[in-house]
Protein backbone atom coordinates (compact mmCIF):
# COMPACT_ATOMS: atom_id res chain seq x y z
CA UNK A 1 0.00 0.00 0.00
CA UNK A 2 1.53 3.80 -0.86
CA UNK A 3 1.42 5.78 1.75
CA UNK A 4 1.07 10.01 1.90
CA UNK A 5 2.00 12.07 4.08
CA UNK A 6 0.08 15.03 4.72
CA UNK A 7 1.78 18.20 6.15
CA UNK A 8 -1.27 21.03 6.72
CA UNK A 9 -1.66 23.37 9.95
CA UNK A 10 -5.47 23.52 9.31
CA UNK A 11 -6.71 20.45 10.73
CA UNK A 12 -9.87 19.83 9.20
CA UNK A 13 -8.18 20.04 5.82
CA UNK A 14 -5.66 17.38 6.84
CA UNK A 15 -8.43 15.61 8.17
CA UNK A 16 -10.83 15.45 5.05
CA UNK A 17 -7.50 14.78 2.90
CA UNK A 18 -6.85 11.81 4.89
CA UNK A 19 -10.27 10.49 4.91
CA UNK A 20 -10.51 10.79 0.86
CA UNK A 21 -6.92 9.15 0.28
CA UNK A 22 -7.93 6.47 2.76
CA UNK A 23 -11.33 6.28 1.37
CA UNK A 24 -9.03 5.58 -2.27
CA UNK A 25 -7.06 2.69 -0.46
CA UNK A 26 -3.87 4.92 0.27
CA UNK A 27 -2.09 4.78 3.73
CA UNK A 28 -2.09 8.14 5.34
CA UNK A 29 0.01 10.03 8.29
CA UNK A 30 -0.66 13.46 9.09
CA UNK A 31 1.82 16.11 10.77
CA UNK A 32 0.66 19.56 11.93
CA UNK A 33 4.15 21.24 11.71
CA UNK A 34 7.32 20.57 9.76
CA UNK A 35 9.67 19.45 12.55
CA UNK A 36 7.07 16.95 12.80
CA UNK A 37 6.71 16.30 9.36
CA UNK A 38 9.86 15.44 8.77
CA UNK A 39 10.14 13.14 11.84
CA UNK A 40 7.01 11.62 10.32
CA UNK A 41 8.79 10.91 7.04
CA UNK A 42 12.77 9.75 8.40
CA UNK A 43 10.70 6.88 10.33
CA UNK A 44 8.04 5.75 7.88
CA UNK A 45 9.49 6.68 4.35
CA UNK A 46 6.13 7.74 2.72
CA UNK A 47 5.50 7.56 -1.03
CA UNK A 48 4.33 11.06 -1.25
CA UNK A 49 4.72 14.21 0.97
CA UNK A 50 1.48 16.67 0.49
CA UNK A 51 3.14 19.64 2.06
CA UNK A 52 1.24 22.84 3.46
CA UNK A 53 3.54 26.24 2.11
CA UNK A 54 2.31 28.32 5.41
CA UNK A 55 2.88 26.28 8.58
CA UNK A 56 3.81 27.86 12.04
CA UNK A 57 7.73 27.20 12.74
CA UNK A 58 9.36 25.30 9.80
CA UNK A 59 7.87 26.82 6.49
CA UNK A 60 7.05 24.20 3.69
CA UNK A 61 9.59 25.35 1.67
CA UNK A 62 11.85 24.93 4.41
CA UNK A 63 10.76 21.29 4.89
CA UNK A 64 10.66 20.82 1.65
CA UNK A 65 14.44 21.49 1.26
CA UNK A 66 15.05 19.15 4.01
CA UNK A 67 13.26 16.40 2.74
CA UNK A 68 15.49 16.73 -0.40
CA UNK A 69 18.62 16.61 1.08
CA UNK A 70 18.06 13.11 2.19
CA UNK A 71 15.28 11.25 -0.18
CA UNK A 72 13.55 11.68 -3.51
CA UNK A 73 10.37 11.35 -1.93
CA UNK A 74 7.50 13.20 -4.38
CA UNK A 75 6.37 16.21 -3.05
CA UNK A 76 3.05 18.35 -3.77
CA UNK A 77 3.21 21.62 -2.32
CA UNK A 78 -0.10 23.24 -1.06
CA UNK A 79 -0.23 27.01 -1.45
CA UNK A 80 -1.92 29.89 -1.47
CA UNK A 81 0.45 31.90 -3.24
CA UNK A 82 0.31 31.77 -7.07
CA UNK A 83 2.70 34.14 -7.80
CA UNK A 84 5.45 32.88 -10.47
CA UNK A 85 8.43 33.94 -8.44
CA UNK A 86 6.95 31.49 -5.61
CA UNK A 87 6.27 28.35 -8.06
CA UNK A 88 9.40 28.66 -9.66
CA UNK A 89 11.24 28.73 -5.73
CA UNK A 90 9.18 25.79 -4.93
CA UNK A 91 10.26 23.71 -7.70
CA UNK A 92 14.01 25.36 -7.81
CA UNK A 93 13.59 23.64 -4.19
CA UNK A 94 12.34 20.11 -4.93
CA UNK A 95 8.85 20.47 -5.39
CA UNK A 96 6.97 17.87 -7.81
CA UNK A 97 3.91 19.82 -8.36
CA UNK A 98 1.76 22.58 -6.85
CA UNK A 99 -2.04 22.86 -6.09
CA UNK A 100 -2.95 26.25 -5.42
CA UNK A 101 -5.64 26.92 -2.30
CA UNK A 102 -8.89 26.21 -2.42
CA UNK A 103 -8.44 23.58 -4.24
CA UNK A 104 -11.11 20.73 -4.67
CA UNK A 105 -10.59 17.31 -3.62
CA UNK A 106 -11.26 16.06 -6.77
CA UNK A 107 -8.59 18.04 -7.89
CA UNK A 108 -6.13 16.71 -5.12
CA UNK A 109 -6.99 13.46 -6.03
CA UNK A 110 -6.48 13.67 -9.74
CA UNK A 111 -2.71 14.86 -9.19
CA UNK A 112 -2.03 12.32 -6.52
CA UNK A 113 -2.95 9.78 -9.18
CA UNK A 114 -0.98 11.36 -11.51
CA UNK A 115 2.02 11.34 -9.24
CA UNK A 116 1.56 7.48 -8.38
CA UNK A 117 0.84 6.48 -12.31
CA UNK A 118 4.09 8.60 -12.84
CA UNK A 119 6.40 6.86 -10.05
CA UNK A 120 4.86 3.20 -11.72
CA UNK A 121 6.38 4.50 -15.13
CA UNK A 122 9.97 5.82 -13.45
CA UNK A 123 9.96 2.37 -12.10
CA UNK A 124 10.03 0.26 -14.94
CA UNK A 125 12.08 2.70 -16.76
CA UNK A 126 14.69 2.08 -14.01
CA UNK A 127 14.72 -1.83 -14.39
CA UNK A 128 14.36 -1.45 -17.94
CA UNK A 129 16.35 2.01 -19.22
CA UNK A 130 16.77 1.19 -22.70
CA UNK A 131 12.82 -0.43 -23.35
CA UNK A 132 10.99 1.82 -25.67
CA UNK A 133 8.69 3.99 -24.21
CA UNK A 134 4.52 3.78 -25.75
CA UNK A 135 2.46 6.61 -25.60
CA UNK A 136 0.32 5.94 -28.44
CA UNK A 137 0.84 7.01 -31.26
CA UNK A 138 4.08 8.51 -30.20
CA UNK A 139 7.02 5.99 -30.18
CA UNK A 140 10.36 6.38 -28.92
CA UNK A 141 13.44 4.17 -29.01
CA UNK A 142 16.26 4.57 -26.35
CA UNK A 143 18.95 2.73 -28.35
CA UNK A 144 18.34 3.26 -31.69
CA UNK A 145 17.28 7.13 -30.29
CA UNK A 146 14.39 7.23 -32.47
CA UNK A 147 10.86 8.75 -32.51
CA UNK A 148 8.22 7.54 -34.36
CA UNK A 149 4.25 9.11 -34.67
CA UNK A 150 2.31 7.42 -36.14
CA UNK A 151 4.92 4.81 -37.08
CA UNK A 152 6.49 7.90 -38.87
CA UNK A 153 9.96 8.67 -38.00
CA UNK A 154 10.37 12.33 -36.71
CA UNK A 155 13.83 13.91 -37.49
CA UNK A 156 15.13 15.50 -34.61
CA UNK A 157 18.17 17.23 -33.41
CA UNK A 158 19.91 16.12 -30.75
CA UNK A 159 18.68 18.36 -27.93
CA UNK A 160 15.18 18.00 -29.44
CA UNK A 161 14.87 14.17 -28.75
CA UNK A 162 17.17 14.66 -25.36
CA UNK A 163 14.05 16.91 -24.26
CA UNK A 164 11.27 14.67 -25.27
CA UNK A 165 12.66 11.70 -23.74
CA UNK A 166 12.65 13.53 -20.46
CA UNK A 167 9.83 15.03 -20.76
CA UNK A 168 8.31 11.85 -22.02
CA UNK A 169 9.94 9.57 -18.97
CA UNK A 170 7.92 11.54 -16.83
CA UNK A 171 4.62 12.55 -17.91
CA UNK A 172 2.52 14.87 -15.81
CA UNK A 173 5.77 16.85 -13.94
CA UNK A 174 6.51 19.92 -14.46
CA UNK A 175 9.96 21.17 -15.47
CA UNK A 176 11.22 23.97 -14.77
CA UNK A 177 12.96 25.88 -17.89
CA UNK A 178 16.23 26.15 -15.10
CA UNK A 179 16.31 22.14 -14.80
CA UNK A 180 15.86 21.63 -18.53
CA UNK A 181 18.74 23.89 -19.13
CA UNK A 182 21.18 21.91 -16.29
CA UNK A 183 20.07 18.44 -17.73
CA UNK A 184 19.64 18.55 -21.17
CA UNK A 185 22.71 21.19 -21.68
CA UNK A 186 24.89 20.93 -18.60
CA UNK A 187 27.91 23.14 -19.34
CA UNK A 188 27.03 23.62 -23.07
CA UNK A 189 24.21 25.85 -22.16
CA UNK A 190 24.48 29.47 -23.77
CA UNK A 191 21.94 32.09 -24.13
CA UNK A 192 19.35 31.73 -21.63
CA UNK A 193 15.62 30.21 -21.15
CA UNK A 194 14.48 31.39 -24.36
CA UNK A 195 17.49 28.16 -26.00
CA UNK A 196 14.39 26.13 -24.21
CA UNK A 197 12.15 28.18 -25.32
CA UNK A 198 12.60 27.84 -29.01
CA UNK A 199 14.09 24.60 -28.93
CA UNK A 200 9.78 23.46 -27.46
CA UNK A 201 8.68 25.38 -30.48
CA UNK A 202 10.48 22.82 -33.11
CA UNK A 203 10.08 20.10 -30.87
CA UNK A 204 6.24 21.06 -30.97
CA UNK A 205 6.16 22.16 -34.89
CA UNK A 206 8.03 18.30 -35.52
CA UNK A 207 5.72 16.32 -33.47
CA UNK A 208 2.74 17.91 -35.37
CA UNK A 209 -0.84 18.07 -33.05
CA UNK A 210 0.40 16.01 -30.64
CA UNK A 211 2.90 18.68 -30.43
CA UNK A 212 0.30 20.53 -28.34
CA UNK A 213 0.76 17.64 -25.39
CA UNK A 214 3.92 19.59 -24.43
CA UNK A 215 2.10 22.16 -22.33
CA UNK A 216 3.22 25.58 -21.01
CA UNK A 217 3.43 25.99 -17.16
CA UNK A 218 2.61 29.17 -16.89
CA UNK A 219 5.93 31.31 -15.20
CA UNK A 220 7.90 27.95 -14.84
CA UNK A 221 8.41 25.76 -17.77
CA UNK A 222 6.55 22.74 -19.52
CA UNK A 223 5.28 19.29 -19.07
CA UNK A 224 4.21 16.59 -21.53
CA UNK A 225 0.38 15.46 -20.60
CA UNK A 226 -0.66 11.64 -21.76
CA1 LIG B 1 -1.23 26.49 6.47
Amino acid sequence: MSTVLIVEDEHELAALIRRQLEGEGYGALVAHDGQTALLLAAQSAPDLVILDWMLPGLDGLTVCRRLRERSAVPIMMLTARAEEADRVLGLEVGADDYLTKPFSLRELMARVRAIFRRIDLERRDQDAPHTPLNHGRVQIDPVARRVTVDGDTVELTVKEYDLLLLLARHPGRSFSRSYLLDHIWGDEYEGGDRTVDTHIVRLRRKLGELGERIVTVWGVGYRLEL
